[in-house]
């Protein structure tokens, strides 16, 4: 056997279509088609109205056994599944991925094109800037900060009517206007007159004073690096701003609630709502302080317009696919974006196949797309393909999970078919909590080089048994493509007769705590939820605040079914413990935090950096992955 080459190797390897064919083969017409270069380009919302009157494709979802270091390789398998139907069956098809953050690639190594033969192309294109979404929302999260503190310290120095004077500035005639934005804050405070002259002079202090209580901001600026000794700062600290110091800190750019809304937004005007809304902190009289209360909603719209149209991509296979938002799997929902997998349902046709992929293990990423994302698109797959190995099976089973010297993968090389029988209850319980949602199952076992076929016929068979309609081996990633054909017939085959009982977890109008309960004791196999003094707290004002009908989003560990990272295959006898509860009123959802949320991951000692290069001779770029 040739041994495979590096991703970069294939990606480099590859000669990829100009993206105007790739997207004229798509069905889209050149009005709809924004060129950013030979490889990549944005696509116009507007096909959805064009092919208003198409029935949609199959949509199928992605998702995986309970993530080990080893990687189980779902984007590969989306990628590899879309090639097959596509290249291979006949079928039109699309790959709808995330955008990956641009921090772990200078970091701990790993892209998110997928790998082998089945990848995105060209992957340093994909890795890096691709077509700015990430660098737009850096911008418009951190506009967003520069106006709080801003406004914070203008309140400070500032009286009422001249913060006022200020903010409605008189014109050469000396009238003043309210501009567009404030009219949301009026309406808001429920004052209605349309003209600042009119206002008294409760309704002036009422208007112009935000009055934040800095304590209760959760507002945080962000960049795409793992930059920890951002994590915790103070800021204010020149002599312009005059002692308004306070201590803050930076997310990584795809934590920012911005993010979510962009993989949430349905349209420009509901991502302009979507934004307006966004929470940043309370005021002290404890009312919820808004994006649009500090005028900055329509400005950060601005910034993310170009944002909001999906980036074409094409595999090694020249697949078509749609690369849109990346938010965090954990504080947020962890799924590409909604306008992403509509388009491509429109463009496939009733007869094609849209392979969407949501992040983590099934816990987290199937149900947070099914009860979020599914939620807010209105869009039901008919199959979850579930993509397991051997190796991380054997990891659950009870294997090694650190060596001493060697990498990890290297003491998985022998068969053992105790470890892979022990560790199939993992995927197991996946399987059957797939099943809650009332969709169809297919798994694709992911197969290494080191997996015998003993070992690949228990995993089949164990599948099959907890309630899959079929259960294949997958070698796409050698192979490409053809690798994936039995995959793809399975699931074109459990599209054909959806089940079409799907399910929710959970109603919205359950309480929080019913919600967490759902999730807690049927997804995760809790024994009982507990929420902290703080949570139980958190509850009583969101609710009062009228999000208590939000979905909820679990910030937990994926590395484990219980809140416990070390706890491997089907942990029994816990208790989840809810620590605190944020709002991201924006995105429309509640995040539960059941222990400690990293959002700056750090550099390790020997990052991905030190491989990257530039070989100036080509002005190809070298090393990475
Ligand atoms: P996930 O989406 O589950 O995080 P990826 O699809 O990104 O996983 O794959 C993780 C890594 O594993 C990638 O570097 C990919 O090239 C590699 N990989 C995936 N499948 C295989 C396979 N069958 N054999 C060898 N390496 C693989």
């Amino acid at each position: 056997k040739t041994p495979v080459p590096s991703d970069i190797e294939i990606s480099d390897a590859t000669t990829p279509a100009h993206i105007r064919d790739i997207a004229l083969a798509a069905g889209l017409l050149d009005d709809e088609i924004f060129f950013y270069g030979k490889t990549k380009a944005k696509i116009d919302l507007s096909v959805r109205d064009r092919l208003s009157h198409v029935q949609h494709g199959s949509y199928v979802v992605v998702t995986g056994i309970t993530p080990t270091p080893l990687g189980e390789g779902k984007s590969t398998t989306t990628i590899g599944l879309a090639q097959a139907l596509g290249a291979h069956l006949g079928k039109k098809s699309f790959a709808c991925i995330r955008q990956p953050s641009q921090g772990p690639t200078f970091g701990i190594k790993g892209g998110a094109a997928g790998g082998g033969y089945a990848q995105v192309v060209p992957m340093d294109e994909f890795n890096l800037h691709m077509t700015g979404d990430i660098h737009a929302i850096t911008a418009a999260n951190n506009l967003l900060s520069a106006a709080i503190d801003a406004r914070m310290f203008h309140e400070a120095t500032q009286k009422d009517k001249a913060l006022f004077n200020r903010l409605c500035p008189p014109k050469k005639d000396g009238s003043r206007v309210f501009a567009p934005v404030m009219l949301r804050r009026l309406k808001k405070l429920g004052i209605t007159k349309s003209d600042p002259k009119d206002l008294t002079d409760d309704e002036i202090t009422r208007f112009a004073r935000l009055d934040i209580d800095p304590a209760t901001l959760t507002w945080n600026r962000v960049l795409d690096t793992c930059d920890r000794f951002l994590r915790g700062i103070t800021i204010g600290k020149a002599a312009t701003e005059k002692g308004h110091e306070r201590d803050t800190g930076f997310d990584i750019t795809v934590a920012s609630e911005i993010m979510a809304v962009l993989a949430l937004a349905t349209s420009l005007e509901d991502m302009r709502e979507r934004l307006g809304r966004m929470v940043v902190g309370l005021s002290r009289a404890g009312d919820p302080v808004t994006a649009d209360d500090l005028g900055v909603g329509g400005a950060l719209t601005a910034l993310m317009k170009d944002a909001i149209m999906p980036t074409l991509m094409q595999t090694v296979e020249q697949t078509p696919v749609l690369v849109h938002a990346g938010p965090f799997a954990n504080i947020a929902h962890g799924n590409s974006s909604i306008i992403a997998d509509q388009i491509a349902l429109k463009l496939v046709g009733p007869d094609g196949v849209v392979v969407t992929e949501a992040g983590f293990g099934a816990d987290i990423g199937m149900e947070k797309f099914f009860d979020i994302k599914c939620r807010y698109s209105g869009l039901l797959p008919q199959c979850v393909v579930l993509v397991a190995t051997v190796r991380a099976l054997k990891m659950h089973g009870g294997g090694p999970t650190v060596t001493a010297g060697k990498p990890l993968d290297a003491v998985y090389v022998d068969e053992n078919l105790e470890l892979v029988a022990e560790g199939c209850a993992n995927m197991m319980q996946h399987i059957r909590n797939a099943r809650k949602f009332g969709v169809s199952v297919v798994v694709s076992v992911n197969r290494f080089a080191t997996d015998s076929d003993r070992e690949i016929a228990i995993v089949r068979e164990k599948a099959v048994e907890a309630g899959a309609i079929a259960a294949v081996e997958c070698n796409h990633w050698a192979l490409g493509g053809k690798g994936a054909v039995e995959l793809a017939e399975a699931v074109v085959k459990a599209c054909a007769a959806p089940t079409n009982d799907f399910k929710f977890l959970y109603p919205l109008e359950a309480t929080i705590e019913e919600k967490a309960r759902e999730v807690c004791q049927r997804i995760y196999g809790a024994d009982d939820v507990v929420f902290s003094d703080l949570a139980k707290a958190k509850v009583a004002t969101f609710t009062k605040c009228g999000y208590g009908s939000f979905p909820i989003c679990m910030a937990k560990t994926h590395l484990s079914f219980s809140t416990d990272p070390s706890k491997k295959n089907v942990p029994t006898g816990f208790t989840v413990t809810i620590r605190d509860i944020r709002a991201s009123v924006g995105a429309g959802f509640l995040y539960l935090l059941c222990g400690d949320i990293m959002t700056v991951p750090g550099l390790p000692t020997r990052p991905g950096f030190y491989d990257i290069d530039v070989d100036t001779a080509t002005g190809k770029i070298i090393g990475l992955f």
